[in-house]
């Protein structure tokens, strides 16, 4: 069986439906992902030593990569190795380091859990060190029983014959690190889990709903969420009467915790009926639809923008203030560096060439209005 990369494990340690591979959808990396994977290249140069690891951060997260504190590993290491990728063979318990150069994709091989170390550690004293950063605000499971973190630990183990050591998750937004040590027993219960959980990942298996849900990649075919759409679709449900009577302090937990599947399978539908609407406007009577529509003017063409600029001011005193030197600029940035009058003129000038346009949105309109 093709099985889930380290990453996906601390949901499937919950839930082993959501292991199930051909139940994925595709999700489209958003921008959330997309500044990650900038945090996680910026301190992978930084702890490489790379000079000027700036540099290489595109510059719309330079000023987050500014901010952070960047994470040492919480105990001494004789040698570290940044972005260090292992495939963990689960059935024989073998497992193979390899450069991740960079890229955070995997190939499928059976039976075989890939995954890569931010850090890996080789400590003084025979063990091993895995960090791990967090670069969002949301807290992932500790790390004494983070199962992302237990996989690369395994492997780790395996390959520089260790028995024990130290596991970190570093999240960069508030420099906390969270840590914890495992030994040679640990190791041996890990490796029984693991096996068991993989044995136990199977489209047949029952759907855990919780927390965990959100992100899930197998989300949009989960039996359990498509019945909760239903539900909130068809308006028979009983769902927020079920969470308030969940609110006792011995199940406020898990009222939370279904409050926040509720959300995260609103969001699905939102997203789903968006995406309809794109394509075929939703008449919702008495001339008012909901789809695609005129909304403010928006610059689509900054390279213009920032000749016409330069043509005005070519001394570069205005472009910087209107920061177009990576060519990202606003109709009211323009407004306030020029004043109004001859931002309007300047703003004609772009509407002739096309550099500013109306743009689309989704969203309510009554047709004729
Ligand atoms: S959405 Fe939740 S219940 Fe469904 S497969 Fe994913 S984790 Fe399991």
């Amino acid at each position: 069986m093709k099985l889930p990369s380290a990453s996906y494990w601390p949901r499937i340690s919950k839930c082993r439906l959501s292991g199930v591979k051909e139940l994925w959808t595709e999700e489209e990396s958003g921008e959330w992902a997309k500044r990650g994977t900038a945090i996680h290249g910026y301190l992978a140069d930084v702890m490489s030593g790379k000079s000027k690891p700036l540099g290489n951060v595109p510059k719309e997260y330079r000023e987050d990569c500014e901010a952070i504190t960047t994470a040492e590993l919480p105990v001494e290491c004789e040698k570290r190795f940044v972005e260090q990728a292992f495939a963990y063979d689960v059935p024989t318990g073998q497992a193979v380091a390899f450069a991740a150069d960079g890229h955070r994709g995997y190939s499928d091989a059976e039976d075989v859990v890939h995954g890569t170390a931010d850090v890996v550690g080789l400590m003084a004293d025979g063990g091993v060190c895995i960090l791990d950063w967090k670069t969002g605000h949301h807290r992932v499971d500790p790390a004494a029983r983070n199962w992302q973190l237990r996989v690369l630990a395994m492997a780790a183990c395996v390959v520089y014959r260790a028995d024990h050591g130290v596991l970190a998750l570093h999240y960069t937004e508030d420099g906390w690190t969270d840590v914890a040590e495992f030994d040679a027993f640990d190791l041996a219960a890990w490796e029984a889990e693991l096996r068991q959980m993989a044995g136990e990942i199977s489209p047949d298996a029952p759907p855990v709903v919780g927390s965990h849900c959100k992100g899930c990649p197998a989300f949009r075919r989960c039996s359990a969420q498509t019945a909760m759409i239903r539900q909130l679709a068809t308006g028979s449900n009983t769902i927020a009467s079920d969470i308030q009577s969940m609110l006792a302090p011995e199940t406020a937990r898990l009222a939370y915790e279904r409050l926040q599947t509720v959300k995260a399978a609103l969001a699905h539908v939102e997203r789903a009926i968006h995406a309809y609407a794109e394509e075929e406007p939703i008449a919702l009577g008495e001339g008012r639809y909901y789809g695609p529509a005129p909304g403010p003017e928006r610059i689509v063409n900054h390279e213009e923008v920032y000749q016409l600029v330069k043509q005005v001011s070519p001394d570069g005193a205005i472009t910087d203030q209107l920061n177009t030197a990576d060519w990202k600029t606003s109709k009211e940035r323009i407004q306030k560096v020029f004043g109004k009058n001859d931002a309007s003129k300047l703003i004609e000038i772009l509407r002739q060439r096309g550099a500013i346009k109306k743009s689309v949105t989704i969203r309510e309109y009554r047709k004729g209005a």
